[in-house]
């Protein structure tokens, strides 16, 4: 735990110099994303970086798109591309561009059209149960794009075909782009809302807790006959304090002093173990 923790705060340094550097990428998403992808990565997933391909893995699918920095810095970290590359994200002729595309190794699908992932994710954990796979997957999106009706559908779709294998991920930190998800479009009662389309909901209170995500994964994979949501309440921009809960942070970029702020943060919390 403490090691995933400590990598937590590596990792969001890493994003920082991303997004920093070139001036561009969606730094509070990647930092509230941050520990459901190392849990994921590092703790759930049935991946093998020297094996991409392997029929057997579980699969990932970023619906959130535009939060492609941090998992770029998770994937690196589990050896799917070397660290190195990272600093070319955004770069003319590079592979890391500013959203998730499958050229990458470790990247299953082209994501960042928001609403759209967890119809991908029906569609692998379908095909998985008519291969007899036993692979499982996960989809994290992010709660402004559940206001997309596609959602839903999918939503539907995976409850009639009782996809137990399937486990979603909302990163609920309650704001999107142009303010707080409930003033734009309500989302609650979110759980209920799952429940009612036939789907285990789990609330997860303190979603950037790695023992919590861990218990509500563990409960997901226990749970027959229908497909689970984790709805893990993070916070945005979570890390550096003058980020959490502020939409401007969405895609906000930030300047110089706030870098030097943000990156002393980081690195105080990285040495205190928090
Ligand atoms: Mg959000």
């Amino acid at each position: 735990m403490e090691e995933l923790r400590e990598k937590a705060c590596r990792l969001r340094l890493q994003v920082l110099d991303m997004v920093c550097s070139k001036k561009g990428g969606h730094i509070g998403g990647d930092f509230s994303e941050m520990e459901i992808l190392l849990q994921l990565y590092c703790r759930e997933m049935n991946i093998d970086a020297a094996r991409p391909d392997a029929p057997e893995r579980d699969r990932f699918i970023l619906s959130k798109g535009h939060s492609v920095e941090a998992l770029y810095a998770v994937l690196a970290d589990r050896g799917f591309f070397p660290a190195e590359e990272l600093s070319c994200y955004l770069s003319f002729g590079g592979r890391l561009v500013g959203h998730p595309n499958n050229q990458v190794p470790g990247i299953e699908m082209n994501t960042g059209s928001l609403g759209h992932g967890l119809s991908l994710g029906v569609g692998m954990a379908l095909a998985a149960r008519l291969r007899g796979l036993g692979s499982r997957t996960y989809v994290l999106m992010g709660d402004g794009e559940l206001a997309e009706g596609s959602v839903w559908e999918a939503a539907m779709a995976a409850s009639h075909y009782g996809l137990d294998s399937l486990c979603a991920t909302v990163d609920r930190n309650g704001l999107q782009i142009s303010g707080s998800t409930e003033d734009v479009m309500r989302l609650e009662p979110l759980a209920e809302r799952f429940r009612s389309f036939g789907w285990n909901a789990i609330e997860v209170p303190d979603g950037n807790d790695f023992a919590q995500l861990g218990a509500a994964y563990a409960l997901a994979r226990s749970t027959k006959g229908r497909p689970s949501v984790v709805i893990a309440h993070t916070v945005k921009g979570r890390g550096v304090s003058f980020m959490e809960g502020r939409a401007k942070w969405h895609h906000g970029v930030p300047a110089e002093a706030e870098r030097l702020a943000a990156a002393g943060e980081l690195e105080a919390a990285m040495r205190d173990g928090r």
